[in-house]
């Protein structure tokens, strides 16, 4: 609470008590620390790999050049570090521009079995590299108003993420049908899962349930934050269901087009 007090006085001027004001700064204060929270975890997360390309190059200078071989490899590590800051630069950007509503949609009509598929598709070669199945099945026709780019972003982050906190030989299961009003799709993982408490935290932006692996993994930590937003501009919506591990579905419901309903 803030609190603000004045005395005032009646009309011969003499004292006659004080006004306060009780402020329930709760809200603003709470703001306030994530806003605070998110810059400290954006220049933590740059400087990481800042660091990382600034002390290799150093010692390439300081004469590793010399050595062909761990030239290419520092050049590779300096590589896929600044691939890091980029994918954290793009997802912040993302994440300004739905902020302030300046991302442009190109929303149409879209049969999200197909799309669903076609994302499925692409990335099967991921699943296959760790040995896993990954299977998908749908409605024949499910119409949806929506950006089929941004909803491919939105299918492609969940699948990656179901594919990389899946050990080697898991399954994952992709399913689109649809109820009275929506599309739904089911992106279900036999993975590590999630603890209980967790859970209501996953679409915070740069929050992860284990840091460093999800680092090791590539991850930035925004990935949900900005599928949730893209979803909600859908006036659709993204929720997750999980057991630590067991494993984690998460389910995608956008509106059907207007005839289909
Ligand atoms: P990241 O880039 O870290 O993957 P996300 O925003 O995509 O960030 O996800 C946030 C966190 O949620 C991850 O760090 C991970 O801990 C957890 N998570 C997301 N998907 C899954 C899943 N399928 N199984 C287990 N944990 C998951």
């Amino acid at each position: 609470f803030h609190a603000n007090y004045a005395p005032f006085k009646d009309e011969k001027g003499e004292k006659a008590g004080i006004v306060m004001v009780i402020q329930d700064i709760t809200e603003r204060q709470k703001l306030d620390n994530m806003r605070k929270e998110f810059v400290a975890n954006v220049s933590h997360e740059l400087k990481t790999p800042l660091t990382s390309i600034k002390s290799y190059t150093e010692t390439l200078l300081d004469g590793a050049l010399d050595d062909k071989e761990i030239t290419k490899h520092f050049l590779g590590v300096v590589k896929s570090e600044a691939d890091r800051m980029d994918r954290l630069v793009r997802d912040l950007l993302q994440l300004s521009r739905l902020d302030y509503k300046r991302e442009h949609w190109n929303k149409k009509e879209t049969n999200i079995v197909k799309l669903t598929e076609d994302s499925v598709l692409k990335m099967r070669i991921n699943a296959k590299n760790k040995n896993q199945t990954l299977s998908f099945k749908g409605e024949e026709r499910v119409i949806c108003f929506i950006d089929p780019d941004k909803i491919e972003q939105v299918i492609i982050n969940i699948l990656s993420n179901a594919i990389k906190y899946t050990p080697e030989n898991g399954e994952i299961k992709v399913l689109v049908e649809k109820d009275e009003f929506r599309g739904i799709i089911r992106i279900i993982d036999n993975g590590m899962g999630i603890p209980e408490k967790d859970i209501p935290r996953l679409f915070e932006r740069f929050y992860r349930v284990d840091k460093a692996r999800s680092r090791e993994l590539g991850g930035t930590g925004l990935g949900l934050s900005i599928a949730q937003q893209i979803v909600k501009a859908h006036e659709g919506e993204i929720n997750i269901k999980s057991k630590e591990g067991e494993g984690t579905e998460v389910i995608i419901k956008l509106p059907l087009k207007e005839k289909e309903v």
